[in-house]
């Protein structure tokens, strides 16, 4: 079934947030709990059997009363070794971009449901210091777990963390013309925020940094909702 056009109306309330139709309305629930999901997300290996990736070692974290849930685009080597979500250099940047934002740590995981695009680490570009890009093949194949979570938690606010999880659940628009604005879709908010990894260079140009420290202000008035 094609996929439905995203039409953008400025909603009344803010200038910072837009409104955008959607093709995923409707969704039946999972006939499990969340932590039963969770569980059962942690025992996939679906990309290692399919010779996507050597190891899966899926990651989901979070309390089902969290109303506030990031989407990023897939643990790091450092969440792969120690098994903790965004607790690598990007994820430590995220989490700061949330304290500015009126959060605390303890928030991560209670208030705060850590989520990906895929769940496992991709592995590294070869030859190079940067983690792969999840596949196609391996997004369709992890999509099931986040959807269910979706339905399951049913978040009040979905922060996309990373252009992988912005062109997947918002637009494909440069990110110069996403980030510091809120866009309401299905009964929920969504705020995009660039990714924090140093391999993105978005962030080294002033403007862009400007939008970022927007985007933080829409997660604090999120917060403060
Ligand atoms: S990335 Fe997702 S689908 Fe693939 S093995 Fe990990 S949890 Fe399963």
């Amino acid at each position: 079934m094609p996929a439905a056009r995203q039409r953008l109306t400025p909603l009344p309330h803010s200038s910072a947030s837009l409104q955008i139709s959607s093709d995923r309305q409707g969704q039946a629930l999972p006939a499990v709990s969340l932590p039963v999901l969770q569980t059962q997300i942690r025992a996939c290996t679906r990309c290692e059997d399919a010779g996507h990736i050597p190891e899966a070692r899926p990651l989901t974290t979070g309390d089902p009363d969290a109303r506030f849930m990031v989407i990023g685009q897939a643990p790091s080597r450092t969440a792969h070794v120690t098994n903790t979500f965004y607790r690598g250099p990007a994820g430590e940047r995220l989490r700061a971009w949330f304290v500015m934002a009126g959060f605390t740590e303890a928030d991560f995981g209670t208030r705060v449901y850590l989520a990906a695009i895929t769940k496992c680490f991709p592995g590294r570009l070869p030859g190079s210091s940067k983690d792969r890009l999840p596949s196609k093949a391996e997004q369709a194949l992890c999509r099931p777990w986040l959807d269910q979570e979706i339905a399951l938690l049913q978040p009040r606010v979905v922060i996309l963390f990373g252009s992988l999880a912005i062109q997947t659940f918002l637009s494909k628009d440069p990110l110069s013309g996403l980030v510091g604005r809120a866009f309401e879709k299905d009964d929920r908010l969504y705020l995009p925020l660039p990714h924090s990894s140093g391999a993105s260079t978005w962030l080294n140009d002033a403007g862009n940094r400007a939008l970022l420290a927007q985007g933080i202000e829409r997660l604090r008035e999120a917060r403060a909702a």
